[in-house]
């Protein structure tokens, strides 16, 4: 993959060169069968690790984290049914999503009626095998599409799942670059699931390249990539890090980045964040279709982040959210669903939200007193007519007109209506000609 500076931003990133080994990352961890712990896990992170460098920890099964306890670890070999005739009628082989996640080990032989009790389908998509979990009460079973169920005759069969759920570890991963400064923006990830590629392959594809490609030495923060098992990974990872949540200025939780759906941002439950403006800015000047959503205490691990205790400033950026389109937790998330454009969109939109963050200075006017003359500074047409000239003069007018050392750059975007990247331009040629001096951030400040 190839590395790209934040600052490389403003000049677009060429959608089909991120796009594909976003894809072929997303590919190649398709087959694994992950869970909220064991192997797969594992064997992701191993994967992932290829492309960055992470850190990998493992907190052993019992650990007290806050109300919860780290469970079991899981692991799985093989599962399958067979009917009389000894043909598998059923394969995890054939499919993960085949086997309920976490199921305890079985091997028995039953009958239909007793076998049903322990089957999943969707009947509205009769092709589909749904993606079922039972991560907290220890059960078996088989999720299987409608037309599998319906093929099954009455008889004996044999069901056989060769896992184990014993005592182990939870294991989680840990991406983190370095800035300037030791405050952080926070990118959390889920890497839970199995076969399934919006939710949640995709996520921990853009997180990986993005993490990949900030390599940009000169960042103002440092960035902490997580790639965390849902729900019970995002409150382990808080336990563990509790007294360190303080430096997390910024935060985003990642999924559902790679259908044709338009980018919808959850903000978070502060709900004027500096986070929050920075995305609906890129948003509103993406050109494109967008949707924004109030904090709700339901969805990813926003609902952890954001619990009252922590109250992160950290919202979700996703396309089509979660629950929001019929293949979601099914087997038609798969490779079909997720398309190396939209990865290659989804990851353009983050970099112009860090690209904010970077940015997002506050400056003192040096010439207050009525506008300083811009034409003998080469910073003025001397003919009109030039659209973009016109933009970029506009900017600077709004930017030195503003930079009373109260308002920041984004602020000053979106008062003015124009583009970030616009008035950030304006920002700098005015600094190298000596009109504005950058200042602190106010202490009242958020944006
Ligand atoms: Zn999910």
């Amino acid at each position: 993959m190839t590395a790209i500076a934040v600052s490389d931003v403003k000049a677009g990133i060429d959608p089909t060169g991120v796009g594909e080994p976003m894809y072929e990352l997303v590919r190649e961890l398709y087959p694994i069968c992950r869970s909220i712990t064991g192997n797969g896990v594992r064997e992701t992170l191993r994967r992932v690790s290829e492309h960055i460098p992470l850190k990998i920890h493992e907190v052993p099964t019992g650990t007290r984290v806050f109300d919860w306890t780290v469970p079991k670890e899981w692991n799985i070999r093989d599962a399958y049914v067979k009917n009389s005739d000894r043909i598998k009628v059923i394969d995890f082989k054939k499919s993960n999503l085949h086997v309920l996640n976490y199921s305890t080990p079985i091997r028995k032989r039953m009958s239909l009626a007793e076998l049903r009790e322990h089957l999943y389908t969707l009947p509205d998509h009769p092709d589909w095998i749904p993606y079922k979990t039972s991560y907290y009460q220890e059960r078996w079973g088989f999720c299987l599409s409608q037309n599998q169920l319906d093929d099954l005759k009455e008889g004996l069969y044999e069901v056989v799942i060769d896992s184990s759920l014993e005592t182990g570890n939870l294991t989680y991963a840990e991406c983190f670059i370095p800035g300037e400064r030791s405050d952080e923006v926070l990118i959390s990830c889920h890497i839970c699931h199995p076969s399934l590629c919006n939710d949640n392959l995709s996520g921990i594809a853009l997180s990986t390249f993005l993490a990949r490609s900030l390599q940009d030495p000169g960042l103002r923060y440092s960035y902490r990539f997580i790639f965390i098992p849902g729900t019970i990974g995002a409150i382990t990872w808080l336990a563990l890090n509790e007294n360190a949540t303080d430096r997390i200025k910024h935060g985003l939780v990642v999924a559902n980045v790679g259908d044709s759906g338009k980018l919808h941002y959850k903000k978070s439950r502060r709900g004027n964040a500096e986070i929050d403006r920075a995305v609906e800015h890129v948003l509103k000047h993406s050109g494109s279709p967008y949707e924004i959503t109030d904090f709700s205490p339901y969805g990813y691990d926003e609902r952890q982040f954001c619990s009252p205790g922590f109250d992160l400033a950290m919202g979700s950026l996703t396309r089509t959210p979660w629950g929001r389109y019929p293949e979601y937790h099914t087997s038609a998330d798969d490779l079909s669903l997720v398309q190396p454009r939209y990865l290659a969109d989804s990851c353009k939109t983050y970099f112009s939200v860090f690209d904010i963050l970077e940015n997002n200075n506050y400056y003192l006017n040096q010439n207050p007193k009525c506008e300083p003359q811009l034409g003998k500074r080469g910073l003025y047409r001397t003919m009109g007519g030039n659209v973009e000239s016109e933009e970029a003069e506009l900017a600077m007018l709004w930017v030195l007109n503003l930079s009373d050392g109260d308002h920041s750059l984004l602020e000053i975007a979106e008062r003015s209506e124009l583009a970030f990247p616009a008035v950030r331009a304006a920002a700098r040629a005015l600094e190298t000609a000596g009109l504005l001096r950058a200042t602190d951030r106010p202490a009242r400040a958020s944006p």
